[in-house]
């Protein structure tokens, strides 16, 4: 816990619209804001020397309400494939890992996405049989992988297990969708220490870009040590969290009681990009309607249990069907439950394709949005995959954060990483700057989900969002104003520095 003060600064508490040109943090706590003069003064008696930002501008730490830390780790160690543009320049990259890499290691492969590739699929089982070790490439979104023949024998996958993809004559097609996705995920041979060191990783990368809380959604199966790794070192990490538990577990589990939090990814539907997003109408470029993931039963014993049990509750949701059964499940449960009124913490993910009377629905019954604006942002518009899966019109109606501010929402912005880059700043410059303008939201709404809504997504408002006397001095030092810069560049907007708990832990250009 440290003790810093910054004058000559563009102070942005995000308290109302007051601005200051100093702020003095003593013992990791904000102690005063004021002009120059009164900063130097009250950091003269406390013995702190004050920075001058020559003009920088100050913003509390960001928050990324919705991150995967070890799956942001391990990609990093992965062949990228995200900007591959088609089949063969995927055996491309994996036959040049395949010459160099350590001969016991897996080919691995991450951030696919079909719908950028030429041929509008990924590749087979049989055109990654080539090489002699196992292959696995994983998904942008996290919804299925791809396996060669050596990679599904090692990971023990049953052919007849639910999510195993054959193609019309009954041959494996190489790809792991549903429960064979988690499994094939968790059965990926990364050891504990990898596993932290990736959790690790992300974190350090998140506060070279100013942001000082993360909403981690992690542990997708029994066996995934990623949360109890978390919940053990949480104070090693360079960034608070706050930690989802994304599986079903007992409530009783003394874990849940320490997170007090019960769910967080935990898929009631699927993704837009794998067709598995429930909707009440069909997809315009394939078969059905997405679907549900549990049966409502499931889900509101789920909740009823956290509920009575004092935990958070969080769900992701993305199709507008997957938004209506959790909104059902929450209000049921509420009304069996009264007495829960004032202290129930609701909240879900995504919260993408929403029907007005679902958004009303929601802002009635007090449930915080964990949104990710860099989806629309550099996922929709008239090419892409969200038009053609959905059509005109269900396309330009996803993620309407404008309307979801106007039901009086609360809506906390996050990058859903790696599925987006770990970047609040391009979250910020994406809430303001959707591929259809009513959708948009103001510079200042868009600072506040990273902020102040940000932290009250947590239900961390009480002590973090804002820059005021008392409360953590998590601070980011930008080098413009997200507030006045031409919106259209907020995104070029560079981290200067990042303070958490008074301790300047990133310099990238402070005196
Ligand atoms: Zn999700």
């Amino acid at each position: 816990m440290g003790n810093i003060a910054f004058i000559n600064a563009n102070v942005i508490p995000m308290d109302v619209r007051k601005r200051y040109t100093g702020v003095l943090a003593l013992d990791g706590k904000i102690a005063c804001l004021g002009n120059d003069e009164q900063i130097k003064e009250a950091a003269g008696k406390a013995g702190v020397e004050p920075i001058n930002l020559n003009g920088a501008t100050v913003l509390p730490g960001l928050h990324d309400c919705h991150a995967h830390l070890s799956l942001t780790g391990f990609d990093a160690q992965g062949i990228n494939m995200y900007d591959a543009k088609d089949i063969p320049e995927i055996l491309r990259r994996l036959k040049e890992a395949d010459e160099t890499w350590d001969p016991d290691r897996w080919l691995f492969g991450q951030r696919i996405d079909e719908g950028l590739l030429a041929e509008k699929r990924p590749p087979t089982m049989e055109e990654l049989d080539v090489f002699n070790r196992p292959v696995f490439i994983s998904d942008r979104g996290g919804h299925y992988v791809l396996v060669n023949r050596l990679a599904f024998d090692a990971l023990g996958i049953d052919e007849e297990m639910e999510g195993v993809r054959k193609d019309e004559d009954g041959k494996l097609n190489g790809r792991l969708q549903d429960v064979a996705n988690k499994t094939a995920r968790n059965r990926f041979p990364w050891t504990r220490e990898q596993t932290y060191e990736a959790m690790k990783w992300t974190a350090e990368e998140a506060i070279k870009k100013g942001i000082t809380t993360i909403h981690a959604q992690e542990g997708f199966t029994k066996d995934d040590p990623a949360v109890e790794l978390l919940l053990e070192h949480k104070d090693d990490f360079p960034v608070d969290l706050v930690i989802y538990w994304c599986y079903m577990p007992e409530p009783d589990d003394p874990m849940c009681k320490e997170l007090g939090i019960l769910g967080g990814d935990i898929l009631l539907d699927g993704s837009i990009g794998s067709r598995t997003a429930a909707f009440f109408n069909p997809y315009c470029d394939g078969e059905g309607c997405g679907y549900l993931n549990y049966p409502d039963e499931k889900v509101y014993e789920f909740v009823e249990s956290g509920i009575v049990r004092d935990l958070a509750m969080s769900f992701h949701v993305i199709g507008e069907k997957g938004v209506w059964q959790a909104l059902n499940i929450y209000e049921k449960v509420m009304e069996q439950h009264p007495e829960k009124k004032d202290t129930a913490r609701l909240r879900l993910e995504h919260f993408g394709w929403a029907s007005e009377e679902d958004i009303q629905r929601a802002a009635r019954l007090g449930v915080r949005i964990s949104t990710q604006p860099p989806f629309t942002y550099l996922r929709g518009g008239p090419e892409s995959v969200y038009r053609s899966r959905l059509g005109e019109d269900r396309e330009k109606a996803g993620y309407p954060l404008r309307r979801y501010l106007d039901a009086g929402l609360c809506v906390g912005g996050g990058s859903d990483s790696d599925v987006t880059p770990m970047d609040s700043i391009l979250g910020i410059h994406a809430a303001v700057n959707p591929p259809y303008p009513e959708n948009a939201v103001t510079p200042y709404e868009a600072v506040r989900m990273y902020t102040s809504e940000g932290a009250r997504c947590g239900w961390e408002d009480d002590h973090k969002g804002k820059l005021l006397p008392g409360m953590q001095a998590d601070m980011v030092v930008l080098d413009a104003d997200p507030l006045t810069v031409n919106p259209q560049t907020i995104k070029d907007i560079k981290v200067l520095g990042t303070v958490r708990k008074g301790d300047l832990v990133y310099n990238n250009g402070i005196e």
